[in-house]
């Protein structure tokens, strides 16, 4: 059975360079059938960002590589803005731990900003390391992390998080961080999850499934809100690091074999876990109209 040509096929999260293979990877989504990209900044450079200076031409960079795209492949891409929380751990050597700190929630102003005059949609990848640090150093990633949430409550939108694995009580302790920054949880979305945990366990934070084959028939039936990603990084140093770009469309084709019932599932996904925490609806243009 085909998708039904108004299903939306989302990929929540990928990364893409203007030094990479970029449009043509976008260009390779759409062929596959997809429609709609989440595209969250990255650092272009190979060193880390000192300023913030170097923090926005890092989020423009993405936001016209968002508009190549657009306009190139038909493709409608989001961005994702955020300073990346391991910067934090690279720069403090370099400049010292407290004006990294003060650079880091200087850039979290700037993504917010970016929400703001809706040039982006959420703010990532915040979060903590996913290796260990020294105790003052992760102190300041989660005093970054606390300052994310409150950008995030104050530009009314997601928060998406990076972070090792999480199991039930690392989902819970991340909603309670949330919750105090006034952040509802069900907008803080765990990207990169690579594991099933019940929707009883996680404290109301939204997983992006890494769309593995095996993940992805496992959590289907999860009521969501819940998101699909493939977290495409882009790197020619680094082939077939993450999924690549056109898996998110091949497994929604492969799903909507099954019949009607399991293509109704692929619309929580791809549409209504966005209404319920962007509180925006990706829909797939009408073909004809511009
Ligand atoms: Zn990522």
């Amino acid at each position: 059975m085909p998708l039904p040509t108004d299903l939306p096929v989302v990929d929540h999260h990928c990364h893409l360079s203007p030094s990479g293979e970029g449009v043509g990877a976008a260009r390779r989504f759409a062929a596959a059938g997809g429609t709609h990209l989440l595209l969250a900044t990255q650092n272009y450079r190979g060193t880390v960002p000192r300023t913030i200076e170097d923090y926005r031409d890092q989020f423009d960079t993405t936001f016209r590589l968002a508009e190549s795209i657009r306009t190139e492949t038909g493709v409608e891409v989001r961005c994702v803005v955020a300073p990346y929380p391991i910067d934090l751990v690279h720069v403090a050597p370099l400049i010292g731990l407290e004006p990294a700190l003060a650079l880091h929630r200087e850039a979290l102003d700037l993504a917010g900003r970016f929400v703001r005059e809706g040039r982006a949609v959420a703010l990532g990848e915040v979060g903590l390391p996913h290796f260990p640090v020294e105790e003052p150093v992760r102190h300041a990633c989660e005093s970054a992390l606390d300052h994310a949430f409150s950008v995030a409550r104050e530009a009314d939108c997601p928060a998406v998080v990076h972070s090792a694995d999480l199991d039930g009580e690392g989902y819970r302790s991340l909603a309670a961080r949330a919750q105090r920054a006034g952040l509802p949880s069900h907008r803080v979305v765990k990207h990169f999850a690579r594991t099933n945990v019940p929707d009883a366990d996680r404290g109301g934070v939204t997983p992006s499934y890494l769309a593995r084959r095996e993940l992805v028939n496992d959590v289907l039936d999860q009521e969501g809100p819940w998101f699909f990603e493939t977290d495409f990084l882009d790197d020619p140093a680094r082939p077939g690091a993450v999924l690549d770009l056109a898996t998110i469309p091949r497994r929604a084709s492969a799903i909507a074999e099954r019949g009607l019932d399991a293509i109704e599932r692929l619309w929580v996904p791809f549409v209504r876990s966005f209404e319920m925490v962007y509180g925006w609806r990706p829909e797939v243009p009408k073909r004809g109209s511009a």
